[in-house]
Order: C-alpha cells, then sequence, then structure tokens
C-alpha cells in the first residue's frame, strides 16, 4: 500500500505524464517512468496500478486521447474529471497543485452560465497549473473556456488554498464574486484580519501553553500570509439556502471554517474541506472563531448526513467520496475516539500544548500552529460540555501566568458516561 503523500505523488505524476503524452506523445516522461518504479511492485489489484495499465493502453493507440475514452472517462486526464449530475449537469473537477505535495480541486460548472468554484493559492506555480488545466480543457474535453471569459467565481471559503489566486486571476478577468457571508471578511478586508486574527492566535497560543519566544516565531510565519494576497471585493454574499448560477444549492456547514459551504447539484454534492475521504478536516478552537470548534463541525456533519439522495460527493482534497454517511460516520467516530483519548490525558493536570504534544509528537513550522489547533479544538469541547475544569483560575486571574492547565473534572467522571459527539451531554 502507497502511503497517503506517495499517493498524493502518483497522482501528480498521472497529470504530468497525461499532458506530456497530449502535448508531445512523450511515453518517457520523467513523470512516466517515476510511475513505473512507484507502481511496479504494487499488487495487482491496487488501483494506481490498474490505471496505469489502462494509461499504457491508451498511449498504445497512439493518437490524441478525447473525452469519450474509456480512460478518460474512468480517471479524467492531466488533472481534469468530468462528472454528470443526474440531470444531465456537468461539473468538471479540475486540480491545482496549490502547495508543495497539496492538490486543490477546483469545480466547473459547464453551461449557460458557466461557474467557477474555488481558484487554488497564489502560488506562482497555480497560474502554470491553469494554463496546462486550460489547455486540457480544449484539447480533450472540447471546451474553450479562459480565465478571461470566466463569469461566476464561487469561493467556497476563507482559506487561502481555495481563494488565495484571486488577485491575479482579477488581472485577467472580472467574474462575479460569491462568497459565504461569514467568510467574505477575509477576502474583502484581508489586511485587517491577518492582524486581528495573529492577535487572537497569539492569546490562544499563549493560554494554550507555547512558550513566549515561540509563539513570536509563530506569530511571524502566520503574518507572512499577508504578502501572497490583497483585498478583493466580495460582489454577492452566500447564506444557507443561497442558489448560485447554474442552480447549485449553497449548504452552510460552519465548524472547519466559519463561511464554510458545500453545494448540492442535484445528486451531486460539493463538499469542500467539510468531509473529504482520507483525512479528518483540520479543526480549530471556537475561542479563534465563534463559527469554529467541533461543536458546530458535528452539527454541521449531521445537517449532511440527513441529506437523501446523494450519490457522490465531490471534495477539495483527495478522493471522491462514494459513500458520504458511512464517510461522516467515520468522522464521527474518530472524533469519539479522540475526545474520549484527549479525556484520559488530563487525569493529571495538563496544558493544551502537552496535549497537542501527545498526540502528534515533535511539529515544526506552521504545522504547531495546526496541532495546537486541533489539540485545543478537542480540549474545549470537553471544557465547554463539562469534562473539564481549569485549576490554577486563581493564577490566571491575578497575571501569574497566561497558561491554562486542565484536569478531569471529578463530578464528570464520576457519573457521567464517555464524550458525545452529538453535542448534547449524556
Ligand atoms: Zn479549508
Ligand atoms: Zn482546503
Amino acid at each position: 500500500m502507497l502511503t497517503y503523500k506517495e499517493q498524493k505523488n502518483v497522482a501528480r505524476w498521472f497529470c504530468e505524464a497525461e499532458i506530456a503524452w497530449l502535448q508531445d506523445q512523450t511515453t518517457d516522461s520523467e513523470s512516466l517512468q517515476a510511475l513505473r518504479s512507484a507502481l511496479d511492485s504494487q499488487p495487482a489489484t491496487d488501483r494506481w496500478r490498474r490505471r496505469l495499465e489502462s494509461f499504457d493502453r491508451l498511449i498504445a493507440q497512439r493518437r490524441r486521447p478525447t473525452r469519450d475514452d474509456e480512460y478518460v472517462r474512468h480517471w479524467g486526464y492531466g488533472g481534469i474529471r468530468l462528472f454528470e449530475t443526474a440531470s444531465g449537469r456537468q461539473i468538471y473537477q479540475i486540480s491545482i497543485r496549490s502547495f508543495p505535495g497539496h492538490d486543490t480541486h477546483c469545480y466547473y460548472l459547464h453551461g449557460v452560465e458557466p461557474v467557477l468554484i474555488d481558484i487554488g493559492s497564489g502560488l506562482p506555480s497555480n497560474g502554470a497549473d491553469w494554463n496546462a488545466r486550460g489547455h486540457v480543457l480544449d484539447a480533450v474535453y472540447g471546451i474553450d473556456e479562459t480565465m478571461r471569459s470566466l463569469r461566476h467565481l464561487v469561493i467556497s471559503h476563507g482559506h487561502v488554498d481555495h481563494y488565495g489566486f484571486l488577485p491575479r486571476l482579477l488581472e485577467l478577468a472580472r467574474p462575479t464574486i460569491y462568497c459565504h457571508e461569514l467568510d467574505a471578511r477575509v477576502l474583502e478586508q484581508f489586511d485587517e484580519r491577518i492582524v486581528l486574527a495573529g492577535l487572537d492566535l497569539k492569546r490562544y497560543l499563549l493560554h494554550a501553553g507555547v512558550p513566549a519566544d515561540e509563539t513570536h516565531a509563530l506569530i511571524e510565519l502566520f503574518s507572512e500570509g499577508r504578502e501572497y494576497f490583497s483585498n478583493c471585493a466580495v460582489d454577492i454574499r452566500l447564506r444557507d439556502g443561497s442558489v448560485i448560477p447554474g442552480g447549485g444549492e449553497v449548504i452552510h456547514v460552519p465548524g472547519h471554517c466559519a463561511g464554510l459551504i458545500c453545494i448540492r447539484f442535484d445528486d451531486l454534492l460539493f463538499t469542500a474541506d467539510h468531509v473529504l475521504q482520507d483525512v479528518t478536516p483540520h479543526q480549530a478552537p471556537q475561542a479563534l472563531n465563534p463559527f469554529f470548534g467541533l461543536e458546530h463541525y458535528f452539527a454541521s456533519l449531521h445537517k449532511i448526513a440527513d441529506l437523501t439522495g446523494i450519490r457522490l460527493a465531490l471534495p477539495s482534497h483527495g478522493p471522491l467520496i462514494h459513500d458520504l454517511r458511512s464517510r461522516v460516520q467515520d468522522i464521527l467516530y474518530f472524533h469519539q475516539r479522540r475526545l474520549g483519548q484527549v479525556l484520559e490525558m488530563f487525569a493529571e493536570p495538563r496544558t493544551v500544548a502537552e496535549i497537542a504534544q501527545e498526540l502528534f509528537g515533535d511539529l515544526s513550522g506552521y504545522n504547531v500552529i495546526l496541532g495546537i489547533e486541533e489539540a485545543g479544538a478537542h480540549v474545549e469541547y470537553l471544557h465547554q460540555h463539562g469534562w473539564l475544569r481549569v485549576v490554577n483560575v486563581e493564577s490566571l486571574r491575578t497575571g501569574d501566568t497566561t497558561i491554562a492547565r486542565y484536569v478531569q473534572d471529578p463530578e464528570a467522571m464520576k457519573y457521567r458516561k464517555e464524550p458525545t459527539v452529538r453535542g448534547r451531554s449524556s
């Protein structure tokens, strides 16, 4: 079995090898060689190996691929895959490398009112990726749409791997920009937001027990993001129940991000970062934003699981989700287990930073922030629901320390069952 990271490399190599074949009919591209050596030792049933065999059959025909080829229909081509909804609406998944080792799937809804959902980060490599995808869309799928003619752009949420490319797009085109009202501020007052979010994060890291000098360095790192974006106006603010051009229905799912939305197109559901197939989406405490936190996230998961008639879910990262309800159940179960595990760690007084260290080991760079936020979301949930209490309230009051130390609440431990992810105390 390939690791999660290896699978991402393999996906990228396929994309590059397919583009090399499309452009020059090259069968000795570096990517294809890398694929052969990575997949040679994999079992015949491995899906990546089956894909390579299928690709070999395609190139044996020595002609340009088209959207009707079996390979293209099944696996997609050059970073693009086509899906059709029950009523025949066509949705193209367009994968862009937003950061090293990290792809964002953007979605293009073809039709009378074409719509693009998300646009990737602001890294210069994104521009090259968009050019390459534009070529594939034209040459393989027969769609001659360019960035210049883009009319509608929906941003799924205020995370930079989804909206960061916006200022560069606006140099070329003037689409109508849509975003949930709770994240519109991230795009419109980015300069204000990065300062205020930095201050909130600083307070939280100190509260969590990260040493002052390390906190300072982490906030510097966090603030570097300001170089990659400049304020952009949002034309239309979305809410739960809004309908975007082309008929997609907006479902507000706060938790992973305040203004995160899923969008339903008939029997297909775009899940953005709310539900992903191979990782549990990142969580941060409500202390950083009133619409973050596990309480919101669990409610939003139930909201999605309650939908009927969803055949396939299209996420922003990683593989497709064929069984949305069971994936939601798995994610809820994962958090249920992690809450139990974190609660056990509080037999003795501990800080959030100590819990993060125990859960994730030694992290470095931006991953320290992500680890503290993830641990913090679980600690906060247990505290909000009465499983934990703070032991050093007096020192916090007098200002002797900024670091909160939590411990299991003895009453809760005596009388209550394990923490529940339903959002209600058992
Ligand atoms: Zn996100
Ligand atoms: Zn994302």
